[in-house]
């Protein structure tokens, strides 16, 4: 045979499958998937065809157990991001024209018309299909849709009336991340970097200079006694700005930030730092502190200048510290004020001391910091001269005084740094006025999703907490942008809703996707989707009778059984879309399942489109076959794990799909009676299809094809071995080669297909029964005599590898009666601690004296060694050791070749025997 060509079989199995995956409802049993639909912006990569072939493999298993499956599929086009790359391209940006053209390989004719935003969510869309087709994806693509069809936008809308009713959408001002460039709120999808970072507000305390002020912003504002100078960065240019008809002393960054948080900024001249160094600035509560140089005061961290607590910043002490080793400023003493618990006079001073920090820019630093903030917070006091409350109460009230008495204001800034939207540009805090939001702070519509979490069955069971945290966390959330493609506003058509809150309920839509399209979206008020979903009746519905079959998929297919993702859209998208279930549907139709997948690495690094590090799935498909990308992403890591693609990894999964062929291709016609070893085979084979079913039950999609595919190609190897000689083996073959392509065919459909056929099997593979395990032909004697007989070769091959001579014969010494005694005396105690004493008080035992306590523990270790399968049986089958080697003795001198004696350990006179043990007979070669 040539080289082993897989694609040859799928475009056999593709002819067959057109319509094949429609479904509709029926009288079996539903399941309903869904995967988050992808934002078709670019090509799929493999780790796009991991997020959609889980959810393939599960609904090809569940047909095949003969529920009514559907895995439907949309694209989601809502939001800004292909407007900004339309914008690129239309510009020539080489490093967008290179992506598309060179990485996703965009035909220039089709290149040039991604100038309209539209064409390239359409392009990639259709690719999408294509390759998810190609992959064998069993999707029902009658349901497709996009974000922007206008009846799904009437669906949305609807939606967001029964939101704004049940009062969940308000308007207010808020701080938001925003992009200056889009001129538009910033969302999770929209960043390129800093999605961890979350706004934080700064109480910025005033000290004079001169006719000016110095603004630094602080989370710790009761320190402000505590202050010993301040510092500023003597390389950066600040500027003096009007700030609301007063002058600040600030960073340019600075200024671009506080006009977007509601004051009026007018920039007058520039000062450079090292202007500023020495000089003295007004406390705006009592005396005068000097300004200090600091390389490490960033321009673009709130104001760019900084005060400084050594007491009580760890930064701010070593800072000093340093400053004082050099000979300067050595009259500055750190100014304690807030008492704490476990640390000295000078927390700060305490805590660099102890972790033996040097210098400032140790990367324990900030754990340093956050370890003083955190103690100071949760237990610190301050000094009864300064009021005596405890810090957290201390803390909201001196900010809460300098703003009333002292000229403080607020400042929005982010924890981390840096924020970097989609269009290159950094992120800023920006106060909206008149931004709509979802108040996800709401306690009540809280409560009402925790109650539904705990309802629901979640995969792997630890994402839960993270599910409880977010609901936990969430804030309000701005749901409206300027610019982007979507549904309008309803009550302000300027504005759309964004991506992440136009996408929460559409797997309900899915359920009518391929009908509502024939209903013209200007009959689709509300009370039509009233009817269809909720099943309240009004007057004058148009077009009843198609909305009656809407009705009935809905009821049909709704709730949904399992919803797949990322992890990374717990935060959002999966925490969302059940507020607005819960919201919007009743309790029988509230999301019963979730599972959430790890990340996707190529060559052990983070697979990231924008940084090129992406191998695409078209590409994977073409080299390696469709079979060979779905079983490598199966089997390499559960779906919950992260997967690492690597092609030579990919390449031996190709060669494991070859000999999986060719060994089916030779058994289908064997004819053979069969033989003794045929029903250690199909017993085996039993277990085999109860564990992949279980595993498969679970998404545990690598233990099923462990089972699933190595399981059968190891017990096939031994199978040949222990025919007899000129025997091909017997039609149980056929059994097996029948029920193992049906066990892979979820994994690798094209290859089941096309051995499904060559098996004379009805129909499609996709369509077949799946294997159910019968018991009846489960025989543990035969499968622990051949579990033994396995063991005992290993341990000839491994001791012959070990002497290195030539032996002449092997002599099989089994273990007596008594240590069988003991052995199962051991495996069924409960306590193995306590159960040898207790042998020992047996007279017979004790008569053995050291020979019966030897025994004992080395069948402890044995035990121990031995695995549960083999154990469990034991205790309740007994084998005849010496008849199992017997009738191996031919098997074994073929293997050996030479003669192989079997005898008991008590009739041998060979020392060796006695070190015979249950399931361990002693080996002697010579
Ligand atoms: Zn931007």
């Amino acid at each position: 045979m040539n080289e082993f060509d897989l694609r040859k079989f799928e475009d056999e199995a593709q002819e067959q499958w057109t319509h094949a995956f429609e479904s509709n409802p029926s009288s079996l049993e539903k399941f309903y998937l869904t995967v988050a639909y992808p934002y078709p912006s670019g090509a799929m990569h493999v780790g796009h065809g991991r997020t959609y072939i889980v959810p393939d493999v599960v609904a090809r298993f569940w047909r095949m157990r003969g529920k009514q499956v559907l895995y439907p599929m949309a694209f989601h086009v809502t939001g800004a991001p292909v407007i900004g790359i339309s914008k690129r391209i239309a510009n020539n940006d080489p490093k967008t024209i290179r992506l598309y053209r060179d990485l996703y390989k965009v035909p220039q004719n089709v290149l040039d018309e991604f100038t309209d935003p539209l064409t390239i969510v359409r392009h990639f869309a259709s690719e999408y299909q294509r390759v998810m087709t190609a992959c064998g994806m069993s999707i029902d693509w009658r349901r497709r849709f996009t974000t922007v069809d206008p009846t799904y936008s009437k669906f949305i809308e609807w939606q967001w009336k029964h939101l704004y009713d049940a009062g969940h959408v308000i308007k207010g001002a808020h701080p938001v991340r925003y992009c200056t460039v889009d001129d538009n709120p910033v969302g999770d999808h929209d960043l390129l970097e800093g999605d961890k970072a979350e706004v934080i507000r700064f109480t910025l305390v005033m000290f004079r200079f001169g006719d000016a002020f110095i603004p630094t912003a602080t989370l710790r504002p009761e320190t402000i006694h505590g202050v010993t100078n301040l510092w500023a960065n003597p390389n950066v240019t600040y500027i003096r700005a009007m700030v609301d008809g007063k002058a600040w002393i600030i960073s340019h960054e600075a200024a671009e930030k506080i006009a977007l948080q509601d004051h009026t900024v007018e920039i007058q001249e520039e000062i450079a730092g090292k202007d500023l160094i020495d000089k003295t600035v007004s406390h705006p509560l009592c005396g005068t502190v000097p300004i200090l140089p600091a390389d490490f005061v960033d321009p673009d961290m709130a104001t760019g200048l900084v005060m400084s607590v050594p007491a009580h910043a760890p930064f701010d002490y070593i800072a000093l510290r340093d400053l004082q080793q050099a000979g300067k400023y050595a009259k500055i003493k750190p100014i304690p004020l807030i008492k704490v618990e476990g640390y000295g006079e000078i927390p700060a001073q305490d805590a660099v001391e102890k972790s033996g920090i040097t210098h400032q820019m140790d990367s324990r630093m900030d754990a340093l910091t956050q370890e003083i903030y955190s103690a100071e917070f949760s237990k610190g006091k301050v000094f009864d001269t300064y009021g005596g409350k405890p810090v957290r109460v201390a803390r909201d009230d001196v900010a809460a005084l300098m703003i009333e008495k002292y000229d403080s204001k607020i400042m929005y800034e982010f924890d981390n740094r840096p924020v970097i939207c989609r269009c290159g540009n950094k992120v800023k805090v920006k106060i909206l006025h008149d931004q709509w939001f979802l108040k996800y702070s709401d306690p009540l519509w809280k409560k009402q999703v925790s109650d539904q979490i705990l309802d629901m069955s979640l995969v792997p069971p630890e994402v839960r907490l993270e599910f409880d945290r977010t609901v936990d966390w969430l804030k309000d959330w701005a749901c409206t942008r300027r610019v982007g493609l979507g549904t309008r506003f309803p009550w302000d058509t300027t504005q759309l809703i964004e991506p992440l809150s136009d996408s929460t309920i559409y797997m309900a839509y899915y359920t009518i996707a391929h009908k509502i399209r024939e209903i013209d979206a200007k009959l689709l008020t509300p009370e039509v989707f009233d009817y269809i979903f909720l099943g309240k009746e009004s007057p004058d519905l148009p077009e009843k009778k198609k909305l009656d079959a809407m009705r009935k998929e809905f009821l049909y297919w709704y709730p949904y059984d399992y919803r797949f993702s990322a992890k990374d859209l717990i935060s959002n998208h999966l925490t969302f879309q059940l507020f607005h279930h819960v919201t919007i549907f009743p309790k029988d139709k509230l999301p019963q399942g979730m599972v959430v997948f790890g990340m996707g690495l190529l060559n052990g690094a983070k697979m990231s489109s924008s940084k090129g590090n992406v191998f695409l799935l078209e590409d994977a498909v073409n080299d390696f076959g469709a079979d060979t990308v779905r079983m490598f992403l199966m089997g390499s890591a559960e779906p919950w794990q992260d997967f690492d693609w690597r092609n030579e990894l990919v390449i031996s999964t190709k060669k494991q799909i070859e000999r999986f062929y060719n060994t089916v291709s030779e058994i289908k016609d064997a004819k053979g009676e069969p033989h003794d070893i045929d029903r250690w085979l199909i017993s085996r084979l039993q277990s085999h299809i109860e564990r992949t079913t279980t595993a498969l039950t679970n998404f545990q999609t690598r233990q099923a094809l462990q089972e699933a595919y190595f399981g059968i190609e190891t017990d096939l190897k031994w199978y040949r071995r222990r025919l007899p000689e000129n025997s091909d083996g017997s039609r149980e073959l056929h059994t097996l080669g029948s029920v193992w392509v049906r066990l892979l065919a979820p994994f690798i459909p094209f290859t089941g297909e096309h051995l499904w056929k060559q098996l004379a099997g009805e129909g499609l593979v996709s369509f077949a029964s799946w294997p159910v395990a019968n018991k009846k032909l489960v025989n543990t004697r035969i499968e622990l005599a051949e579990e033994l007989l396995t063991r005992t070769v290993e341990d000839i091959e491994s001791i012959m590898k070990l002497i290195q001579i030539t032996p002449k014969s092997i002599t099989i010494s089994i273990a007596p009666a008594w240590k069988y005694e003991i052995f199962l005396t051991i495996a069924k105690a409960q306590d193995k601690n306590t159960v040898i004493r207790d042998i020992m008080k047996d007279e017979t035992m004790r008569k053995r004296g050291k020979a019966a306590t030897d025994a004992a523990k080395q069948c402890t270790t044995l035990i121990h060694r031995l695995p549960p399968y083999v154990i469990e049986p034991l205790t309740r089958e007994s084998i005849d050791e010496m008849n199992v080697f017997e009738e191996a003795k031919g098997f074994l001198e073929k293997e050996f070749g030479v003669p192989v004696h079997v005898t008991s350990a008590e009739s041998s006179e060979h020392s060796k025997s006695a070190t015979a043990l249950p399931f361990k007979p002693a080996i002697i070669i010579e």
